[in-house]
């Protein structure tokens, strides 16, 4: 059996609910309930917070969690980051008032600093030989400075609207985060086959989320300059169609180059191009 974290609600839980799910993981009515047993797979489902999650992990109460890079860093947990997941996207920046004259870090000596994230501010503030005096405070803290609690925040941003409402400009980048899948050290040798075909369903899916499946049809004497502007996994399947002089071309293509290809191929004559979502991409 594996015990996998995830969090309870908040910005991680949809997106892992649905890894999970295009891992082939069926997870019944997960909203509301602490744990959830999986019905076709040998694990269980934690709902937890989001700070709880590496101590959880760290005790081996789990042995595997999807969590943000951010946390595990704030809490120093002795925990195992296995895979970066390309979701939840932010970085921690410490952000000044519009009014404030900010010219570098040392700007902020003897400053009051707005937190939730002191461990790993403090970390930073020491690298740079800056003392300031740390205010921890568990949520809202782009208001601190308005209504006169700190001078400077230090706080998650991933668009920036947030600081720019309240008259915030983000001054440092202390740390880049996504969500991760992290795993409790034991666990790895203990559990290691069922962490791998994990890691190994998870890979998939992400490769597949990467890509697309197209096929088109294409006169056959273009197939050749059609193969060579397809950045393909392999060789391209090609079939004949019923019609003479024509074949239908299939391939997987990565989403970065999806639309110059497209493009490309057109001009060389290719018709009826389908694109089709991947749901596995097993190599
Ligand atoms: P808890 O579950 O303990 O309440 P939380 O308050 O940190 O945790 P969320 O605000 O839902 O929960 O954030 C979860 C994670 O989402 C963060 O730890 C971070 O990794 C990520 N995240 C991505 N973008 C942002 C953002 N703009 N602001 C805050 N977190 C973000
Ligand atoms: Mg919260």
């Amino acid at each position: 059996m594996i015990k996998i974290a995830i969090q309870k609600s908040g910005r991680l839980y949809d997106d892992s609910v649905d890894l999970l799910k295009k891992c082939g993981l069926k997870i019944d009515n997960a909203k509301g309930q602490l744990k959830a047993k999986i019905k076709n797979y040998d694990a269980e489902v934690f709902f937890l917070r989001n700070s709880d999650i590496p101590q959880y992990l760290e005790d081996g109460v789990v042995d595997l969690a999807i969590i943000g890079e951010n946390v595990v860093e704030e809490k120093q947990s002795k925990v195992t980051n296995l895979l970066k997941l390309g979701f939840s996207n932010c970085r921690l920046s410490i952000a000044t008032p519009k009014s404030l004259v900010y010219d570098d870090i040392t700007d902020l000596e003897g400053c009051k600093i707005a937190t939730s994230y002191p461990n790993t501010l403090n970390k930073f503030l020491k690298e740079k030989g800056v003392n300031a005096d740390l205010h921890i405070i568990s949520g809202s803290v782009e208001i601190a400075p308005s209504i006169g609690l700190a001078d400077a925040v230090c706080d998650l941003v991933s668009s920036g609207s947030t600081l720019f409402k309240n008259g915030l400009v983000e001054q440092e980048i202390i740390l880049n985060s996504e969500a991760v899948i992290a795993a409790n050290g034991k666990s790895l040798t203990t559990k290691s086959e069922q962490i791998e075909e994990i890691l190994f369903r998870v890979n998939a899916v992400l490769k597949a989320e990467e890509n697309r499946y197209i096929l088109f049809n294409i006169p056959d004497d273009k197939i050749e300059v059609v193969s060579s502007i397809l950045p393909v996994l392999k060789s391209p399947t090609v079939l004949p169609l019923l019609e003479e002089g024509w074949s239908s071309m299939h391939t997987v293509i990565n989403q970065v180059d999806f639309w110059s290809v497209i493009s490309k191929i057109k001009k060389e004559g290719a018709e009826g191009i389908l694109v089709l979502p991947i749901e596995n991409i097993i190599l």
